[in-house]
């Protein structure tokens, strides 16, 4: 996959791969507002082989016309063969069928997957290229790379790249300090973090919720000793009638969108007590790993109460409560099933589990000079971030590879295709975490400097700077 993000990231090697690959430039223009109603013209060199569109697409569809023919809507591809070609359609991004489709449309204003709106090149081997051609008061945010004025994008990423907005948005970009910051990539460029929120009502301020957007983005950043990820869109959706951070989720595919429901209610106690953000934010900072779900949720799990426990959100008795009620929940699996086919509970808590295992036995053989973060710190450092797809087993290897033995490798060994015993009680003894109903005492015991050492690190590096905020 190093190839695939070279091409993707490299700007002179994305001009080389235009004069070889197919290329189909779109020009996308708004037909109408009610319901927001993409009008896109495309004009695509030879090789491009026609256009295809995804189910939801097709549902959304309202005309099609191929060299100026109209074309009929009832199929899902349409053929040219080698010729270059124009074309030119209108989809709906609203109305019967949108809601279905993936589709969220508020207000005045829409976010929709790439895969909704976009015909794609029936050859994978194209290269999309789009450029917005709207009216000044209608924003288009897209998380692509931008080359020559256009966001670029392979035709073999479209059917799992991420989510895009469309209408009137609200929107800040924050600069964040980048990937490496403060440890080995000292001269960094700063991060940029793109935030729009559609349109709808909000019982907070706007300026309240990109602050707290950018102070989880900044604990975040402490942790990872940078912001993970150079570039980022995080598209906030308003959810009528409901209260609290709603739901969240990463789609890194062409460049990394984080999309956030966010309830119309919530107030700033919500936005304190939050989880979702820093969970979703985190999830940047590792590789998409298509077998290892229960290493990337058990990742996000782990890590997040950690980093608000750094950001002094949480208290140590907090994380440790909330560890000491999950981690339970991942039993099952780490002793019976085994991680790779579990369920919910097993892929979050039972990762979870085995991660931090593998932080304790770490900082305890290396008496505090180590922990899990130096691994998940090397796997960043080696540009494993969350747009690269990687097998757990090369991710297990670098993580290793950076502590030194196979620690990973070993706890997997006993825990990923099936089970083996856990002595979870005799752990919380050992790390001084009591239990009383579901609070915790955090007490003297022969391993307490290892549970201050897994909260707090002790390798970390200063902390990041303030950002300066880009208005
Ligand atoms: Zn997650």
């Amino acid at each position: 996959m190093a190839a695939l993000r070279q091409f993707i990231f490299s700007l002179p090697l994305l001009a080389a791969a235009a004069a070889d690959a197919a290329v189909c430039d779109y020009d996308i223009g708004l037909a109408g507002t009610e319901p927001i109603t993409l009008d896109i013209a495309v004009a695509c060199q030879a090789g491009a082989d026609g256009l295809e569109a995804s189910r939801a697409a097709a549902s959304l569809l309202r005309s099609l016309a191929v060299d100026g023919r109209p074309m009929p809507l009832e199929q899902a591809s349409w053929p040219i063969g080698s010729a270059l070609f124009t074309a030119r359609y209108r989809l709906a991004l609203g109305g019967d069928g949108a809601a279905q489709s993936g589709v969220a449309a508020v207000g005045r204003s829409v976010m929709a997957e790439l895969e909704t709106w976009l015909l794609r090149p029936a050859s994978d081997d194209t290269l999309v290229r789009l450029r917005p051609r709207l009216p000044a008061d209608f924003v288009a945010a897209l998380p692509f790379k931008q080359a020559d004025g256009a966001y670029v994008i392979p035709a073999s990423l479209v059917p799992r790249a991420g989510y895009t907005a469309f209408g009137r948005l609200v929107e800040t970009t924050l600069a964040l300090p980048g990937p490496g910051f403060s440890a080995w990539n000292p001269g960094t460029t700063p991060a940029r973090l793109r935030i729009v929120r559609l349109d709808g009502t909000l019982d907070l301020e706007d300026a309240r919720l990109f602050r707290w957007v950018e102070r989880s983005a900044l604990a975040v950043a402490r942790y990872w000793r940078g912001f993970p990820v150079a570039d980022a869109l995080l598209i906030v959706v308003p959810m009528t009638g409901r209260s609290g951070v709603v739901f969240g989720r990463v789609v890194p595919a062409g460049g990394i969108s984080i999309m956030l429901q966010l309830g119309e209610h919530a107030g700033a106690g919500a936005l304190d007590q939050d989880w979702v953000l820093v969970h979703e934010l985190t999830h940047t900072a590792s590789p998409f790993m298509a077998r290892g779900f229960w290493l990337m949720e058990g990742l996000a799990t782990l890590i997040e109460p950690i980093v608000r426990a750094r950001a002094g959100w949480l208290t140590p008795e907090a994380v440790w409560a909330e560890f000491a009620q999950g981690m339970p929940r991942g039993l099952d699996a780490m002793t019976r099933t085994g991680l790779q086919g579990s369920g919910r509970a097993g892929i979050y808590w039972g990762g979870a589990l085995l991660l931090l295992l593998a932080d304790v036995d770490i900082r305890r053989s290396s008496e505090g000079r180590r922990g899990l973060e130096n691994c998940l710190l090397d796997v960043l450092r080696q540009g494993g971030d969350a747009t690269e797809r990687w097998t757990p087993e090369a991710f297990m290897a670098a993580c290793d590879r950076a502590i030194g033995r196979p620690v990973l490798a070993g706890l997997a060994e006993r825990h990923r295709f099936g089970g083996s015993p856990v002595e979870l009680d005799a752990l919380w003894r050992r790390l001084g975490v009591v239990r009383e109903g579901g609070e915790v005492r955090l007490v003297d015991a022969p391993e307490a400097w290892l549970r201050d050492a897994i909260l707090w690190g002790g390798t970390a590096g200063p902390p990041p700077a303030l950002p300066p905020r880009i208005d």
